[in-house]
């Protein structure tokens, strides 16, 4: 019989391990997207966009230690749903991923403070540029017009009208921006493009996560490894990727291998099930078989007994009657004679 052990992580107590969660998240969907053989445009219109709490395209996507990702309401009502309190040690309230059941420890902030899911974030935009919407021109805005947008620059991520778009393209320092039109993204030609130049911003700082320190194992940007990271050892984001990707295809593999085994034991136990549902009907079954031949015993034996006890007092009855009968003649007969001798002796 197998045995399984699935641990439930918590690892939120520990900020750095919880920091190297999130990033392989993001990590391992990449490679997802990549290994599974899913189009990009195939996982954006996937139900991956979907939050399994409320089943809609989610809404502010917050990734839980578990690597489950719910929209951030989602999480908060999840908190109450359950709120499994009190963890003896040092009372952190706790809540339970409904996916894998792991409890999870709630930040000190709040529910809400869970960090958010930048790989399904940047997938959430794509997907709101592939299903029109209104969107008006971030330029004309600034001088309090509302025009519709019809353009998106992929390099400073800001919408345009026809005519700003136009503009954009004559400045020296925008030429050479990637300016593409709505419809075109909506035909999916753009998917990669957008994926692609999607920012990594700090969550601290407004500057990109361009390094990566192999001290604590997370994105860092330049102000983020000049404060904090200072002493630590840390790598340009793009020389980390490969090594990561390949220590994360390791744990991929690792997960994967263990997938067909956990299959097979539901399997078992299915069948487990089954005999143990068919045990369970035969043992009826012949019990039932066996109480009805028992029955039929008894009441075979219980009439025999009858008809025997019958037939026995009947011939005592018979035998009776038959002395009591000859008694009566004898009686009878007696009487006649004394009447008889009585005569005799008065008027003989
Ligand atoms: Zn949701
Ligand atoms: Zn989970
Ligand atoms: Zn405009
Ligand atoms: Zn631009
Ligand atoms: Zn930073
Ligand atoms: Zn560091």
């Amino acid at each position: 019989m197998y045995k399984y052990e699935i641990r439930h992580k918590s690892y939120i107590k520990d900020e750095n391990r919880f920091q190297k969660t999130f990033i392989w998240g993001m990590t391992t969907a990449t490679i997802m997207n990549g290994k599974v053989e899913i189009t990009l445009a195939e996982l954006i219109e996937s139900k991956f966009l979907r939050c399994s709490k409320c089943n809609q395209i989610y809404q502010d996507p917050r990734i839980l230690p578990c690597l489950h990702t719910f929209c951030k309401n989602c999480i908060e009502e999840i908190s109450h749903d359950a709120p499994v309190t009190t963890n003896q040690e040092n009372s952190i309230d706790r809540l339970q991923c409904p996916i894998c059941q792991s409890f999870i420890g709630i930040p000190g902030e709040g529910a809400t403070t869970f960090p958010e899911n930048p790989f399904l974030s940047n997938l959430l935009n794509i997907h709101e540029y592939k299903h029109p919407k209104e969107r008006k021109c971030d330029y004309c805005s600034f001088d309090g017009k509302k025009t519709s947008a019809e353009y998106l620059c992929l390099d400073c991520n800001d919408d345009m009208c026809s005519n700003c778009s136009d503009a954009h393209r004559r400045t020296k320092i925008t030429r050479n921006h990637s300016v593409i039109p709505f419809k075109q993204i909506q035909n999916g030609l753009y998917d990669h493009d957008m994926r692609s130049h999607q920012a990594r911003p700090c969550t601290k700082h407004d500057d990109q996560l361009d390094f990566f320190c192999e001290i604590c194992e997370i994105l860092i940007c330049p102000q983020c490894k000049n404060e904090e990271h200072d002493s630590h050892k840390s790598i340009k984001f793009d020389d980390a990727l490969p090594r990561y990707k390949r220590h994360i295809n390791g744990l991929l593999e690792g997960i994967q291998g263990r997938i067909p085994s956990i299959a097979d034991y539901v399997k078992y136990l299915k069948s487990y099930e089954n005999s143990l549902k068919e045990s369970k009907q035969k043992l009826t079954e012949n019990l039932e078989a066996q109480s009805n031949t028992l029955h039929q015993i008894i009441d075979n034996y219980k009439s025999e007994m009858l008809a025997n006890i019958s037939q026995k007092c009947e011939a005592e009855l018979a035998d009776l009657e038959t002395k009591s009968n000859n008694l009566e003649i004898a009686g009878k007969s007696l009487q006649d004679n004394a009447t008889y001798l009585q005569y005799l002796l008065h008027h003989g």
